[in-house]
C-alpha cells in the first residue's frame, strides 16, 4: 500500500533544511548578481510541461515536505489553449489517456482529481482482448470474476481522460498552491551548462539552464520531464537505448451506434502489423488506437469518412487477409466491406464493439512508436522523469501512468533527502529514486516489447503456441487472469 504524499513523515523540521538551504541561497544569488548574465536560483528547475512535468510540479507543491521549495517549470509550448480548455459537449478530443486506479489515486491527492469534470471520464471494468489470426481471446472482466460491483474490490481498470483535460486539472490544481512554482512557457531550453567557481559559491556542479529568451536559472536539482527526445538527458551524456517499430498509431474519435449495446469495454485486436484497440468515452463516443505500418496509417488518413469508418469496423470483424486487401483500396471501401462482412463469420458485441457510426472532424492523426530506455535516471543534480526517462508502445496504455508513478516515487525520495537533511541534488537523494524505478520500468518495457514481437507472427509455430497461453490465461488457471489484472492497475 502507498503511503500518502502528503503524509510523508516530517523527522527533522523542513526549516532546518530550509535555513541551509536559504544560506547557500543568498550566497547564490550573489553569484548571480555579481556574474551577470544572471543566473536565476531555484531549487528545482523542471523542463517540460507535458503531462508529467506538471504532475511533478503540482506533487511537489501539494507535499507538505517539498512545498517551500523554489520550483521553476519551463514548457516550450503555449499552455494558455490548455489552461483556457473549454470543450464542446458533442465532442472529445483524439488525444486519450487511460489512468489506471493508482494513478488517479495520487491525482487525488495532489488536488487534481476534483478538477477532473466526471461528465467527460470513462472507466471501464472490462477488457476483450484477441488474436486477430487464431481468434483465441482474453476476457477481463472483473464484474465476472469478483462476482459483481457489490464486491469491495475496486473494479475499475481504467478511467479515459482527454489528455487536454488532464493538462488542465493539473494547470488548475498548481494554480491553487500557496506556493506557486514559477511557470515559464513558449520558451524552449536552448542550453544547458555547469556554472563557475565564484568567491561565494562552487557552483561547478550545478545546472545552468539558458532559454530562449536569454534568461538564465541555476538549477540545484534540475528534472528533465522533457519527453522522448530529451534536451536534459542529452545535456547528462545518458544513453537512451532501443529502437524504432517502423510504426504509427492512428488515433482518432468516433460516434458508435448505440451506447446501451456497448458495455464500456477496451476492444484490443492484435494484428500482425500492430494492435488495434477501441476504447470507450462517454455516451455515444469512442476512440481509436491503430498501431500498424506508416504506409498503412498514409492509407487510413487518405480515405474518405465513411470509407476511414468502414475500415475500422473491418478491423474487428474481418480476417487479416481482407483487411489487407482493403489497405489496398483507394475508395469504395464501405461498399466492398460490406459485402465481405456479409459472408464472414465474426463474433457479435459484447465480444467485439458495436460498430462505429461517424468519425469525429480533425481527429485523425498518427504517432510514430518506439522504445527507448535512458541507462540510468539520475546524475549529477540531474533526474529523468516520464518519457525522457522510459517511452513505451502504447499498447498496454501504460507510458503515462508509469512516468506518474516515477513523479510519485522522485517525491518521496526528495522529502527523505530533506528530513534527513540531504541536498536534494545529492546522489544519496537520487540513487533511491532510481533503484525504486528502473526495474519495474525496464520489465514493464521488455513485457511489452515481447508482446509486440509474439503478435506480430503470421504463421509459425508460435502462433499456437500464444493461443494457448492465452487460453490458459483466459481460464484463470493458476489464478493467472486476476495476479494480470491486479498488476496492470498498479504502476
Ligand atoms: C497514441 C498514444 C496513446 C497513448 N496512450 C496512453 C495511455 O492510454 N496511457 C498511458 O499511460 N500512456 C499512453 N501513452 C503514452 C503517453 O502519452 C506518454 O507517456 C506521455 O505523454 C509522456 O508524458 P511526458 O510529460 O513525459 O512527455 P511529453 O508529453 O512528451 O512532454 C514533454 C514536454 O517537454 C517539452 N519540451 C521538450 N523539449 C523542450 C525544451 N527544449 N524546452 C522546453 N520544453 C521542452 C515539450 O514541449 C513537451 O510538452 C500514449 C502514447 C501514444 C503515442
Amino acid at each position: 500500500m502507498r503511503q500518502s504524499l502528503l503524509h510523508l513523515p516530517i523527522k527533522r523540521s523542513p526549516w532546518a533544511f530550509q535555513g541551509s538551504r536559504l544560506a547557500r541561497i543568498s550566497a547564490a544569488r550573489s553569484y548571480a548578481s555579481e556574474s551577470s548574465p544572471n543566473p536565476e536560483v531555484y531549487d528545482v528547475v523542471v523542463v517540460g510541461g507535458g503531462p508529467v512535468g506538471l504532475t511533478l510540479a503540482a506533487a511537489l507543491g501539494a507535499a507538505r515536505t517539498t512545498n517551500n521549495l523554489k520550483v521553476a517549470l519551463i514548457e516550450g509550448m503555449n499552455l494558455g489553449p490548455t489552461r483556457d480548455w473549454n470543450p464542446k459537449p458533442e465532442y472529445f478530443a483524439n488525444r486519450i489517456v487511460s489512468l489506471i486506479p493508482s494513478t488517479v489515486r495520487l491525482l487525488k491527492e495532489i488536488g487534481t482529481w476534483k478538477h477532473i469534470r466526471q461528465d467527460r471520464v470513462q472507466s471501464y471494468d472490462g477488457m476483450q482482448v484477441w488474436d486477430g489470426m487464431t481468434g483465441s481471446r482474453v476476457e477481463f472482466d472483473w464484474n465476472k470474476l469478483w462476482g459483481g460491483k457489490d464486491s469491495q474490490t475496486d473494479t475499475t481498470i481504467a478511467h479515459m481522460v482527454e489528455n487536454i483535460h488532464l493538462s488542465h486539472g493539473l494547470l488548475k490544481s498548481i494554480d491553487e498552491l500557496a506556493l506557486k512554482p514559477t511557470m515559464i512557457d513558449k520558451t524552449k531550453v536552448e542550453k544547458i551548462e555547469y556554472g563557475k567557481m565564484t568567491n561565494e559559491l562552487d557552483m561547478r556542479d550545478w545546472p545552468i539552464v539558458t532559454l530562449s529568451t536569454g534568461q538564465k536559472l541555476a538549477a540545484r536539482l534540475l528534472i528533465g520531464a522533457d519527453g522522448g527526445n530529451s534536451p536534459v538527458r542529452t545535456f547528462a551524456g545518458i544513453e537512451s537505448r532501443g529502437w524504432d517499430y517502423d510504426r504509427h498509431s492512428m488515433v482518432a474519435t468516433f460516434r458508435i451506434e448505440d451506447d446501451s449495446l456497448f458495455p464500456k469495454f477496451a476492444y484490443q485486436r492484435f494484428l500482425p502489423s500492430g494492435p488495434v484497440a477501441i476504447l470507450p468515452l462517454p455516451g455515444n463516443f469512442a476512440n481509436l488506437a491503430w498501431s500498424t505500418t506508416p504506409e498503412k496509417v498514409a492509407h487510413l488518413k487518405s480515405l474518405a469518412p465513411e470509407d476511414f469508418v468502414a475500415m475500422v469496423n473491418a478491423a474487428f470483424r474481418l480476417s487479416y487477409t481482407d483487411i489487407d486487401y482493403l489497405h489496398n483500396l483507394k475508395s469504395g471501401v464501405a461498399e466492398e466491406t460490406k459485402w465481405r462482412e456479409s459472408v464472414t463469420k465474426y463474433p457479435e458485441p459484447p465480444q467485439i464493439p458495436v460498430r462505429i457510426t461517424e468519425v469525429l472532424e480533425g481527429t485523425r492523426a498518427s504517432f510514430p512508436l518506439k522504445m527507448k530506455h535512458a541507462d540510468k535516471y539520475v546524475g549529477e543534480r540531474l533526474a529523468l522523469v516520464g518519457d525522457a526517462a522510459h517511452t513505451i508502445h502504447p499498447m498496454a496504455g501504460q507510458g503515462l501512468n508509469s512516468g506518474i508513478g516515477d513523479v510519485y516515487s522522485l517525491v518521496k525520495h526528495l522529502a527523505d533527502g530533506i528530513n534527513h537533511g540531504q541536498d536534494i541534488g545529492s546522489s544519496f537523494t537520487l540513487e533511491p529514486y532510481q533503484a525504486e524505478r528502473y526495474l519495474p520500468n525496464n520489465a514493464l518495457l521488455g513485457f511489452v516489447d515481447k508482446l509486440h514481437t509474439l503478435y506480430g507472427f503470421e504463421t509459425g509455430p508460435l502462433v499456437p503456441l500464444r493461443s494457448l497461453g492465452v487460453e490458459i490465461i483466459n481460464k484463470d488457471w493458476f489464478g493467472l487472469k486476476r495476479f494480470l489484472m491486479s498488476q496492470a492497475a498498479k504502476s
